[in-house]
């Protein structure tokens, strides 16, 4: 079993543009790629957990997301590194028709995809950590007993400042953006780890 690094997509891996109905809207953020390869040399498995119900609304076909995610593992590629896994719901529970809309187990913050991939990745879930630009994220990530990081990347800033005192939990720890994140995890996990490439 092995840690995790489950990281949201839009606001936190990606640039928030609202839907991504089209591969040219996919932006990696610009520290992203540093952040995935310093995990990854740190010993932590890296798996993109995401919702995408503009599937559901009737936005853009599932086949998609498929698209959008092979550039952005393009992306990756180009910058040496790579995701270990990636899920993605493409439901909603009131908008579009069966078998889109649906009352999934998958949909953050339901923890559907976490289980997936911890089963999948043979995860150990307390020793990993959730990342996202919601609070949602964050609370998902320690309903089952993960760490749970917020970005100020994304709706992250907006998120701590104006929606603070509706937070239904208290994230481990508030980041810049992914890269501090990543920074924050391996110094408090193994400082030895910490040692190597620098941001
Ligand atoms: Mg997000
Ligand atoms: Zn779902």
């Amino acid at each position: 079993m092995r840690p995790a690094f489950f990281l949201d997509r839009d606001g936190t891996v990606t640039r928030e543009v609202g839907y991504v109905n089209h591969t040219s809207r996919l932006e990696l953020l610009p520290r992203s790629a540093q952040a995935i390869r310093m995990a990854r040399a740190g010993g932590y498995i890296c798996v993109l957990v995401t919702n995408q119900a503009g599937v559901a609304r009737g936005y853009f076909p599932e086949s998609l997301i498929a698209d959008v995610h092979q550039r952005l593992a393009q992306l990756l590629a180009a910058r040496e590194t790579r995701l270990d896994g990636i899920y993605y719901c493409p439901h909603h529970p009131s908008a579009g028709e069966p078998p889109y809309r649906s009352d999934c187990d998958c949909r953050k913050p339901r923890p559907g995809m976490l289980l997936a991939a911890a089963r999948d990745l043979e995860i150990d879930m307390a020793a990993s950590i959730m990342v996202g630009d919601k609070i949602s994220d964050v609370q998902m990530g320690r309903n089952l007993g993960a760490r749970g990081i917020l970005v100020r990347t994304g709706y992250g800033r907006g998120e701590e400042e104006h929606q603070r005192q509706d937070w239904t939990t208290t994230p481990d720890h508030v980041a810049e953006d992914l890269l501090d994140a990543v920074t924050w995890v391996l110094e408090v996990d193994d400082p030895r780890r910490a040692t190597g490439e620098r941001p």
